[in-house]
């Protein structure tokens, strides 16, 4: 069993689905958590005291809007403040909108590379000093199937996805010298809200039964035909953080039934 006890970690968007999957797995090897993202606050305050009581490790919350720098900034730096350190970095939070690039309106563009690639810059320059002064650390940015190939519709987070891929390879080799790696993981389908959305506008779009427009989904793209789990990533987050991965430098781990295999 990896023991992260005494460690520090930061999980952006981790309120809710991959994120939160990988929060518990990294609680559950005893690392102390600083959570991030959007939601009810007593829901949010409730989930925070929940991990702390069932991993008995220190949680705190921070509610940054990761579209802007000066809050992503203040996140690191405030995790760093209130928990002593920062050993693990996980840049998680996204978001997708699905338009043909014509209709594609502006704002949304503007967002989507905010908070799925600039706050991935932003978190990762803020935290690197931190980690180099201790000699360790660990970056995992969440990309995507879509951060290696593209689909129709998805100009933005296509684009995004395959930036932080590029970001991770660079950060990966910037500090090669060092006990500091940076790697990318790459998730098919997982069924979280942010599909749940895709999966509700489908089946609306078709009108077809929830059941249906799962199975259409997933048999488009991914050929296990079968969704990815948050736990399953979890899992891959907690290895890259083991002594066995420390020679994993700038990798884009797919994780995703098959879908960038075809
Ligand atoms: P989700 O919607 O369940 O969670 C997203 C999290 O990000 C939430 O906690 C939300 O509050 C937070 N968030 C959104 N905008 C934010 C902002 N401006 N500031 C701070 N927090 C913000 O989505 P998910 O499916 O768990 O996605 C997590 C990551 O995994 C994303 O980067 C997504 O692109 C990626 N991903 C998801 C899938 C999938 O199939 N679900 C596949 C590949 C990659």
């Amino acid at each position: 069993m990896l023991d992260l006890r005494g460690k520090v970690a930061v999980i952006t968007g981790s309120t809710s689905g991959i994120g939160l999957g990988i929060a518990r797995a990294l609680a559950g090897a005893g690392a102390d958590l600083m959570l991030n993202g959007f939601g009810e606050a007593a829901a949010i305050e409730a989930l925070r005291a929940q991990l702390g009581a069932e991993f008995r490790v220190r949680t705190r919350y921070d509610g940054a809007d990761l579209a802007k720098p000066a809050e992503v900034r203040h996140l690191v730096e405030r995790a760093i403040a209130e928990l002593g350190r920062l050993d693990v970095l996980v840049n998680n939070a996204g978001i997708q909108h699905v338009a043909p690039i014509e209709q594609f309106p502006d704002e949304r563009w503007d967002a989507v590379i905010a908070i799925n690639l600039s706050a991935n810059f932003h978190a990762i320059k803020a935290a690197l000093p931190q980690m180099k002064q201790r000699g360790w650390g660990r970056i995992i940015n969440i990309a995507s199937a879509h951060g290696l190939v593209a689909s129709t519709n998805k100009v933005a987070y296509v684009t995004a996805k395959h930036g932080v891929v590029g970001l991770t390879k660079v950060v990966a080799l910037e500090t090669a010298g060092t006990g500091i790696t940076c790697n990318a993981i790459c998730p098919g389908w997982v069924l979280t809200p942010l599909v749940q959305k895709q999966i509700d506008d489908l089946a609306a779009r078709e009108k077809i039964a929830q059941a249906e427009a799962r199975r259409r989904l997933l048999a488009e793209k991914q050929p296990s035909g079968e969704f990815v789990t948050t736990e399953q990533i979890g899992a891959l987050a907690l290895y890259l953080c083991s002594d066995a991965a420390a020679q994993i430098r700038g990798a884009a781990l797919s994780i995703d039934g098959g879908w960038t295999a075809q």
